[in-house]
């Protein structure tokens, strides 16, 4: 897990609409088992798809960045800043980035929706 820091004008925007959900989103993955869903197959059978539908596009700088880093320790938490950061875009979907999640990572979404119910 991580903990992002609040910055900009207004932190406690910042900790509604990106902290608790992210932070969240590490907390339902690893609820039963650690990393449950960001290292199933389903998850990471989405990734791939999305990848092949957008040129492999990160849903954010920090999915990118955190995977390279985890991927080479072959670690089952490769995927789970990615999974997240994914969730924290489908649970802001009138924000830029929300919008651009929905459009370019409709695999992530997919799986997201299933697990979260529709918003
Ligand atoms: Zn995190």
């Amino acid at each position: 897990m991580c903990l992002l820091p609040p910055s900009g004008p207004n932190p406690a925007l910042y900790v509604r609409t990106t902290t608790i959900p992210h932070e969240a989103a590490h907390i339902l993955d690893s609820s039963t088992r650690l990393y449950k869903y960001s290292s199933s197959t389903e998850y990471i059978n989405a990734v791939k798809a999305d990848n092949s539908l957008n040129g492999e596009q990160w849903p954010s700088n920090y999915a990118r960045n955190s995977f390279y880093d985890r991927v080479t320790e072959r670690s089952e938490a490769a995927f789970s800043e990615d999974f997240a950061e994914s969730a924290r875009l489908y649970l802001n979907p009138d924000s830029p980035d929300g919008v651009r999640f929905r459009r370019l990572f409709p695999n992530r979404l997919r799986f997201i929706e299933n697990l979260l119910g529709s918003i």
